[in-house]
């Protein structure tokens, strides 16, 4: 087995090869909780989702911590706006953030860090350069990482490092500094901003260094895989490559992910350009989240992908699809014998989905390979190819491919027994031709939350939505 991983810094795919065997520790960039995120970022934690779920999916033990900034210029304004505080903002968001990220199925990260409380590694770590003279100190009480003493700035963005920094997201320009190009690692106290009353003074913390002390914190000083949106790989990223390095003198991160951005109306999503859609107004429209989540992860995660109507509708009918194959398998029978070319077909699948999900998670061949099944699937069904139990193997054949990219339907619990006899009984019902009998017991069952419907293989029940 080799997987093969595009990363940044060496500007190709390299074969992924954990620093401990079996064990890959994984960081991801989340989102900063002044607002509800959108589904553009949600493609971002997607695309980390599916490659944690694949490499467990591959054998691997996967520890994925995912940290959420929850003190940021934003946040503090928005508290102001609303005069609530920063804690209570970030927290309702944060909640909304843990909902959307279940609704789409996101396997949750082994550890969700608040930057907020983590402030003592934050200082920790600000002390190791203050004392390593890769930092100094402001007369606001700010401390900058000086960029002159780390002659690798800028290895990941490709800066040319007499370039000046551009694009910088979190402006630090109203804090004096030696160099245009350097950034504040912490910023000095404000009359009107929350601040922390720490060894190296009182104020608040930049962004870059929360990353690189909750990465550090739960994953140790060098670890496998960072995650984020290209939009990160300057300055975020370059900055915290240069502070951690220059801070432990060990590498940082060994494979660096770059998603490409979801667009709308051929933009990137974002708020500023005001073409932003989220999760819950996207599942109250009635699409499925499994659509929704489907639409987001259906082009590899270095293309541009655009969304709109059009992808979410492919995406329902090709959830609806495979919700179609799961029901007919389930009521199936027949007492035909196994189909001999059956196990043929699944190991092909199984290796055209593994190959491509190998070469940098390249899923569309992997989603064509399924879906070539789910066709082949049916055809067998209708021409009644298959024996009963052959219809078992295929389910539960899909259902492993699906730990991957968690868009099958939830296995229907039993039916309470109550609800059984009632549909045993119209079953019996319909055996002596007793229609009207039928007719009462599909009603009754509908009343409980259970629809039926009759087949060539006898009544299909699904529970009501
Ligand atoms: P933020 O809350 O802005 O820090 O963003 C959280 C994550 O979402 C980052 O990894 C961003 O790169 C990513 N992101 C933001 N907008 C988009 C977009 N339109 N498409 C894909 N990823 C995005
Ligand atoms: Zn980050």
């Amino acid at each position: 087995m080799t997987i093969r991983l595009f990363d940044t810094m060496a500007g190709t795919a390299r074969e992924l090869v954990p620093i401990e065997p079996g064990h890959v520790r994984v960081y991801s960039c989340g989102p900063t909780v002044y607002g509800p995120a959108h589904i553009g970022n949600f493609r971002s934690f997607l695309f980390a989702d599916l490659l944690v779920r694949y490499l467990r999916y591959r054998g691997l033990r996967v520890t994925w911590v995912m940290n959420v900034t929850d003190i940021d210029d934003r946040i503090i304004k928005g508290a102001r706006a609303e005069a609530t505080s920063i804690g209570e903002l970030s927290e309702r968001y944060r909640e909304m953030l843990v909902s959307d990220m279940e609704a789409v199925g996101i396997a949750m990260p082994d550890f969700m860090p608040k930057a907020t409380e983590n402030i003592p590694q934050m200082v920790e770590l600000i002390q190791k350069l203050l004392d390593g003279g890769h930092a100094y100190r402001t007369d606001d009480g700010s401390i900058f990482f000086r960029i002159a003493s780390w002659p690798e700035y800028g290895r990941l963005a490709r800066l040319d490092p007499e370039g000046m920094r551009v694009g910088e997201r979190v402006e630090a320009d109203d804090y004096a500094k030696d160099d245009v190009r350097d950034f504040a690692l912490w910023k000095g106290p404000k009359p009107d901003e929350p601040r922390w009353e720490t060894s190296i003074g009182p104020g608040r913390p930049g962004w870059h260094i929360e990353c690189s002390a909750m990465s550090m914190r739960y994953l140790g000083p060098s670890f496998d895989i960072h995650t984020g949106g290209v939009d990160l790989i300057f300055p975020h990223h370059t900055d915290e490559i240069a502070q951690s390095e220059a801070a432990t003198g060990q590498r940082f991160v060994a494979y660096w992910l770059h998603n490409a951005f979801l667009q709308m109306g051929g933009q990137k999503m974002a708020k500023s350009v005001g073409n932003i859609e989220r999760v819950g107004e996207i599942i109250d429209r009635g699409i499925s989240a499994r659509a929704l989540r489907l639409a987001l992860i259906s082009a590899n995660y270095r293309m541009a992908l655009s969304f709109g109507e059009d992808s979410l509708q492919a995406a329902s009918s090709a959830v609806d699809r495979l919700d179609a194959l799961f029901a007919a398998l389930a009521t199936y029978r027949c007492d035909c014998p196994d189909d001999a070319t059956l196990a043929g077909l699944l190991d092909g699948t199984k290796t055209a989905f593994e190959t491509a999900l190998d070469d940098d998670l390249n899923i569309s061949p992997a989603l064509a390979a399924l879906f070539d099944l789910v066709r082949e699937l049916n055809r067998r069904v209708d021409v009644r190819a298959l024996s009963t139990a052959d219809t078992a193997r295929a389910a539960a054949f899909i259902r492993d491919l699906d730990r991957v990219l968690g868009i099958a339907p939830v296995e229907e619990a039993a039916l309470e027994p109550d609800l059984q006899k009632l549909l045993d009984e119209r079953a019996e019902a319909r055996a002596a031709r007793d229609w009207a009998g039928s007719d009462r017991l599909r009603v009754a069952l509908a009343a409980r939350g259970v629809l039926v419907e009759d087949t060539r293989d006898g009544q299909r029940w699904r529970r009501a939505d």
